[in-house]
């Protein structure tokens, strides 16, 4: 252990605790000590002190153990005699640090010093903020809200992002500071950005050489002061709390957790104060690693993280012909000194591809050219084809390429996908036709929309200037079907039409497939199939949970349908998703099988004991933390509201959909409460039992926006076409009072209906 960095270390955190105690102190005569504290859009209160502490903080007083316990931690500065090694005492100094930095934070918030103004930033997702107390509207993200937490899980879970990365300082260069996060996002690892040497951050860097930030992008900036980072370990923090199931306050299962699950390191970019020496203690509290691009001493490994503690790789030292090389290096490193188990298919395109990609926007100045939109047209069809009549990896483009199109201008493009295998089924077509949109989309500069005969392409200028074509599309699908869906994919072949002949043509047929599809689909009814699947997926996080997937409805994150299923178990037979044989018929109504009971018992390692397939007020379903929708029962309304998850409104039940999440979640059966899918809404089977979608009193507005042609479909299908005029949403009502006003007042069918329980 050296010396060197426990005296930096221990000096910062004495010096972070001193500073955030004279902070808190002015906090309480100037605010008062009951003055609420909050990070905006979490359900754990200051997430790192409630995770190591147990305390959930809500006023400015109760930071005041937080801090008293954060200066027990402390240690004397090592004397320059002193020989032992320091590691305890370092990584106590650590976590003082963070439990400091987190008050600080905290308490910025409440004089709207957080998140940091930024004027004339754009994130790509993210939380966006009304103006502050200062007059600013744009802001650096701040901490990462639940939403976004939850809806990476899925991601995190299933290993499709990797890890993440928290990069704390300024690169070499603006160029060094680009390829560091390309390098990143190329992996999906996940990149928190914060901290600055000598006044210049990362963000900066990066903001001038225009990288799209934000959600959507996996680049989330913090701020550009060193305490910024402190978000990164509040994730991590939520992170053992939300998908370990780790209660809070248990700290050191909560650090064993992201020891073993969270592949995270930092990045120290630039000089290393005490500051961050005091910062880097603390996240090796949590098991990772430190890499610093400067001279430091090392901390070899003694199994706090895996493998070493910190590592310095002086940047002008890296192998490497230039910077840019150094830089690749740089990231290579961090990823074998956490260990970050990378699965990427090996895409032959000409600009950087990987799944932090889809997010990006072309914006029209940007563009190159478009397929699809309002001036031209683009479809996608997928088909399965006789294993001997395709050649697998040709990709041929029938008709001229965009060259001739000025600059952002439009053509019509067709895109056919035929793929062949021993395991390949018909039933699989849209399900990998589904995939294109996402394969696609991960190619740096390339925008994909849509899907079907409304896709819609835009190909940035800059991707065209590396030399992006056509053609590369069709390398892209081969690439990802044989990579995601190698067990059904022997063959792939790509042919893309632009000849305006040979595209009317395909197009006509592609249109007759749809069509073929979407009437089978809708024969697809729960009573035509003798099983069902189950998705267990989600109990890396959520142990007991399991979903019932059926044709009439779906998994609750929405992403899993039945015949997602079916074509995961084909690929997968031993996977997350087996099939339930139906076996007796209990309830038709109620949606009572033999078979769905006896496996809900045993999937759910006997917590539930029957399930309902149609009923909220019976045996509903479980949910695990994905779900697309709450559905919860209003007794006052005699109905039901649904909440979506991208409505932070307050509902008529007094909370917010983040407070009613905990509620629904965590794989206990809720009589009234129901995570679900959206599409379940529009399903016949949606809460049959109850009465069906004539129940729904109260709806995020969002869901009747976004799915306003389906939901029209339903109000029709059930007899009242003015249905979903009736049902009241965040914009009219949001207390029980006026919902049943606008109920009476709109005459909703709910009031007049049988009495719900
Ligand atoms: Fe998780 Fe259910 Fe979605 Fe499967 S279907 S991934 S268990 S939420
Ligand atoms: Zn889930």
């Amino acid at each position: 252990m050296s010396r060197y960095i426990a005296t930096r270390a221990i000096r910062g955190s004495n010096a972070l605790v001193t500073e955030a105690e004279v902070m808190l102190n002015k906090a309480i005569c100037d605010k008062g000590p009951d003055a609420p504290v909050s990070f905006p859009n979490t359900a754990y209160y200051l997430p790192l002190i409630l995770a190591m502490t147990g305390i959930e903080v809500r006023t400015i007083s109760q930071l005041k153990p937080v801090l008293e316990h954060a200066r027990k931690l402390l240690h004397p500065i090592p004397s320059a005699m002193h020989w032992t090694p320091y590691l305890g005492e370092t990584l106590d100094s650590g976590m003082a640090t963070l439990l400091a930095a987190e008050t600080i934070e905290a308490i910025r918030f409440v004089y709207g010093l957080q998140p940091e103004p930024r004027p004339g930033i754009e994130l790509s997702g993210g939380t966006t903020y009304t103006t502050d107390a200062n007059g600013i509207k744009d802001h650096l993200n701040g901490p990462i809200d639940d939403i976004q937490l939850r809806s990476w899980g899925i991601q995190l879970v299933d290993g499709r992002m990797p890890g993440f990365a928290a990069i704390v300082g300024a690169a070499k260069s603006n160029e060094v500071a680009v390829k560091i996060v390309r390098e990143l996002q190329k992996r999906n690892i996940l990149t928190f950005l914060s901290g600055n040497v000598n006044g210049r951050s990362i963000i900066d860097q990066l903001v001038e050489e225009g990288v799209q930030l934000g959600y959507d992008t996996y680049t989330v900036p913090f701020g550009t002061d060193t305490l910024s980072a402190i978000y990164a370990l509040g994730f991590a923090s939520r992170s053992a709390l939300t998908f370990g199931g780790i209660k809070a306050g248990q700290a050191r299962d909560i650090l064993m957790y992201n020891k073993q699950r969270v592949f995270a390191f930092v990045l120290a970019l630039g000089e290393v104060d005490d500051l961050k020496y005091a910062a880097a203690a603390g996240a090796i509290n949590f098991g990772f690693p430190v890499i610093a691009d400067t001279v430091i001493p090392e901390i070899l490994p003694t199994g706090v993280t895996t493998y070493e503690h910190v590592v310095s790789m002086p940047f002008n030292k890296i192998d490497g012909k230039d910077d840019l090389e150094r830089a690749e290096r740089l990231v290579q490193k961090c990823i074998e000194v956490r260990g970050v188990k990378i699965k990427m298919a090996e895409v032959p395109v000409p600009v950087p591809y990987g799944s932090a990609f889809e997010g990006e926007v072309v914006r029209k100045p940007d563009m190159r050219v478009e397929f699809g939109g309002k001036h031209s047209r683009c479809f996608e069809y997928l088909h399965m084809a006789p294993l001997d009549s395709i050649v697998d990896g040709k990709v041929e483009v029938i008709g001229p390429d965009f060259d001739a199109i000025p600059a952002q201008g439009h053509m019509d493009v067709g895109v056919v996908v035929e793929v062949a295998g021993r395991q390949m089924q018909e039933d699989f077509e849209p399900v990998l036709e589904r995939q294109i949109h996402y394969f696609v989309n991960g190619a740096s500069g390339v925008q994909h929309i849509g899907q079907r005969d409304i896709a819609w392409v835009r190909l940035s200028t800059a991707a065209v200037d590396k030399g992006f074509r056509l053609e590369h599309i069709g390398k892209i699908l081969h690439a990802r079907f044989h990579a995601d869906f190698g067990a059904i994919v022997d063959k792939a072949q790509v042919t893309i039409y632009t000849d305006p002949d040979k595209f009317n043509e395909w197009l006509t047929r592609a249109r007759q497939a749809y069509d073929f599809r979407n009437r089978r689909l809708a024969d697809l009814t729960d009573n035509r199939v003798e099983e069902f699947y189950s998705c267990t997926l989600c109990q890396s996080f959520a142990p007991n949970h399991v979903c019932v997937v059926s044709p009439e409805r779906l998994g609750l994150c929405g992403a899993y349908n039945w015949l997602d299923c079916k074509a995961s178990y084909s690929i997968n037979p031993t996977g997350p998703n087996q099939p339930i044989k139906l076996g007796k018929m209990i309830d038709n109504r109620k949606g009572y099988w033999s078979g769905t009971n006896e496996y809900a018992a045993i999937g759910s390692h006997g917590q539930v004991q029957e399930v309902s397939m149609y009923s909220i007020m019976e045996n509903p379903m479980t949910a695990c933390g994905c779900f697309e929708c709450i559905v919860m029962l209003i007794p006052e309304a005699n109905g039901v509201m649904v909440v979506s998850r991208e409505d932070p409104s307050m509902t008529p039940a007094g909370m917010t959909f983040s407070t009613l999440a905990g509620i629904a979640g965590g794989g206990l059966q809720t009589p009234g409460v129901m995570g679900v899918g959206k599409y379940y809404l529009i399903s016949p089977k949606f809460i049959y039992a109850d009465g069906g979608f004539k129940r729904v009193v109260w709806m995020s507005s969002f869901l009747k926006d976004s799915m306003a042609d389906e939901l029209k479909a339903v109000a029709i299908r059930e007899g009242d076409p003015d249905l979903i005029e009736k049902i009241a949403d965040e914009r009219s009502v949001s207390t029980v009072d006026e919902l049943l006003a606008w109920l009476e007042e709109h005459n909703h069918p709910a009031l007049v209906a049988d009495p719900m329980f």
